[in-house]
């Protein structure tokens, strides 16, 4: 799926809702367009994001290369789309809408790595998972003094990829997603869902 690309994964119920609640929310952040029916419930959260200080822009790409600096989306090193980001002189939000089970992750990091790259006048960055869900928000506050650490934070892992791609080395690891879940059902350990 990531590096033969030979595997596309179908779209699911969950994908397909993830994908109409980010539309909603973006033209509700944009343009004030009334979120559709079946997402009312979220005109609380939005008219507090909409009322957030600063210029909001939507579904930014940001990509860099790998100096750390920004580089057309078609020739990036790293990459991602920041669902919302609002830049208020030198401070800036980065939030990521997510309709799926509340979890943290490093993309927090990540995105504020991006930020602090794209945005040389931005010295702090809260990045935020919105929980569609828990109607949540979990925020992690960056400052520019800690772009080493963030980035230093990534680079082992992107060695093990590199080491992964010259060995041509793609160990199977399975996992509870053999279960009918992993769409690879070519692999020698995936199982139909019982
Ligand atoms: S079936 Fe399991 S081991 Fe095989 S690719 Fe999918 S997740 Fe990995």
């Amino acid at each position: 799926m990531r590096v033969k690309r030979d595997i596309v994964e179908p779209p699911t119920e969950a994908t397909l809702w993830g994908g109409r609640v980010h539309e909603a929310m973006e033209y509700r952040i944009k343009d004030g367009t009334a979120l559709p029916e079946g997402m009312s419930q979220w005109e609380g959260l939005a008219t507090k994001i909409a009322n957030m200080a600063g210029e909001k822009f939507c579904e930014v790409e940001m990509a860099l290369d790998e100096n750390f600096q920004p580089a057309p989306w078609g020739k990036a090193w790293t990459r991602g789309i920041a669902d919302l980001l609002i830049v208020n002189g030198d401070k800036a939000v980065n939030l990521d809408y997510k309709t799926g089970k509340r979890k943290l992750t490093h993309q927090l990091m990540l995105y504020a790595g991006y930020t602090f790259a794209i945005y040389p006048q931005v010295n702090t960055v809260v990045t935020g998972f919105v929980w569609m869900r828990d109607k949540k928000i979990d925020k992690e506050t960056f400052t520019r003094d800690q772009v080493p650490i963030i980035w230093q934070t990534f680079i082992p892992k992107v060695r093990k990829l590199e080491s992964a791609y010259e060995r041509d080395a793609w160990p199977a690891r399975p996992s509870g997603l053999c279960k009918g879940w992993c769409p690879v059902k070519t692999c020698e350990f995936y199982k139909d869902k019982r």
